[in-house]
C-alpha cells in the first residue's frame, strides 16, 4: 500500500510538471507567433546627466503587446524567450530596429545620445554576433561610437578567453561594451580586471536602500571610487527618488537611470522628450 501511495504521488507530481511544461510550450508559441506578427516593439528608458538632468543616452528594451492589447514588461518573458533560443532573431531584430531609431536622435554638438542594447548570454555566444552589429550599424548608418551592448556576467561566464576576444573586436569596431547588474554575479571584480569594458551599470538592488543602508551606501562609494580610478564610467539603475538621485551625485556618480527620471517609452516620446531634456 505505501508503494501505492508513493506511485499516486508520483503521478500527481507528473501530471503538475506535465501542466507546468504545455503551459511553457503554449507560451513559447504565442511569443514566437507574436514575433512572426509584428506584435513585438522597441521602447527606450533614457539615461540622465545627474548634474544637469540631460537625456545622454537611452536604453533599448524588448516589450510584446499581448493578445488584450497589454504591453508586456521584458522581465515577464525574457525567461522563456531566452530558454527555447527565440531571443536569437528577436534580439537581432531589437538590434537593428534600435540602431534605425537612434539614428534619428537629435545631435548635440555633433554628437548623438548613445543607444545602449542588452544581449543575452546566447546572442553573445552565437559565431554571427560581430556581422550582426556591423550590418546593423551598416543598415542603420549608426556611427558605431554610438552603440554600446550591454552584457552580464552569465554572457561572460562560459569562456572568458573567449569572451575577451569577441569583446575585442567589438571594441575595435568602436562599439563600446557596459557590464550590466553590476555586483549582482559571482565576480563582477574579475571580469572587470580581465575585460574590455567601458560601462558598469550598477544593479538597482544597492540604489533601493540609498541614503539610509550603510551597506547600500559603501558599496556605491566603493563602486564609483572603483570606477573613478580605472578610468570605467558608471551609471546607476533604478534610481526612484531624488533622495538617491542625492546621495549619487554626492558619491560622485555621474549618471543614472530609473522611473524618477522616466519609465521605458516609446520612440515617439522619447524623441519628444529629446527634445526638451
Ligand atoms: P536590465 O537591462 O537591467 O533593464 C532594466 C530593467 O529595470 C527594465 O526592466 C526596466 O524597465 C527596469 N527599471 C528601470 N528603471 C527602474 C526603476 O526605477 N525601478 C524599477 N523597479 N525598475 C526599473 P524590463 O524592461 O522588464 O527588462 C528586464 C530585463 O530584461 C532587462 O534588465 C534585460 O536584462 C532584459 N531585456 C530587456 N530587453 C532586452 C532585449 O532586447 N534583449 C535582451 N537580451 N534582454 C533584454
Ligand atoms: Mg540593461
Ligand atoms: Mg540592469
Ligand atoms: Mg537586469
Amino acid at each position: 500500500n505505501a508503494r501505492n501511495t508513493r506511485l499516486g504521488r508520483c503521478e500527481i507530481f507528473d501530471a503538475e510538471h506535465h501542466r507546468g511544461l504545455v503551459t511553457r510550450l503554449r507560451l513559447e508559441r504565442t511569443l514566437r507567433e507574436a514575433f512572426e506578427a509584428g506584435d513585438m516593439c522597441v521602447h527606450f528608458q533614457p539615461e540622465v546627466d545627474l548634474a544637469s538632468g540631460r537625456w545622454v543616452a537611452a536604453e533599448a528594451l524588448l516589450r510584446w503587446r499581448d493578445g488584450e492589447g497589454r504591453c508586456r514588461a521584458a522581465r515577464e518573458f525574457i525567461d522563456i524567450i531566452e530558454g527555447c533560443g527565440l531571443i536569437v532573431p528577436i534580439g537581432r531584430w531589437m538590434l537593428h530596429e534600435a540602431c534605425r531609431m537612434a539614428r534619428q536622435w537629435p545631435l548635440r554638438d555633433g554628437r548623438g545620445p548613445k543607444l545602449r542594447v542588452n544581449l543575452s548570454a546566447r546572442q553573445f555566444a552565437q559565431a554571427s554576433l560581430v556581422e550582426d552589429v556591423v550590418a546593423a550599424l551598416a543598415a542603420s548608418g549608426l556611427q558605431p561610437g554610438r552603440l554600446c551592448l550591454e552584457l552580464t556576467e552569465s554572457a561572460l561566464l562560459p569562456d572568458v578567453d573567449a569572451a575577451a576576444q569577441t569583446l575585442t573586436r567589438l571594441r575595435d569596431l568602436g562599439v563600446c561594451v557596459a557590464l550590466d547588474d553590476f555586483g549582482t554575479g559571482y565576480s563582477s571584480l574579475a571580469y572587470l580586471k580581465r575585460l574590455p569594458i567601458d560601462v558598469i551599470k550598477l544593479d538597482q538592488s544597492f540604489i533601493g536602500g540609498l541614503p539610509d543602508d550603510p551597506y547600500d551606501l559603501a558599496i556605491v562609494q566603493a563602486v564609483a571610487g572603483l570606477a573613478r580610478k580605472t578610468g570605467v564610467d558608471i551609471v546607476a539603475e533604478g534610481v526612484e527618488t531624488e533622495a538617491q538621485a542625492h546621495t549619487l551625485r554626492e558619491c560622485g556618480v555621474v549618471r543614472a537611470q530609473g522611473y524618477l527620471f522616466s519609465r521605458p517609452v516609446d520612440h515617439e516620446t522619447l524623441l519628444r522628450g529629446f527634445a526638451v531634456a
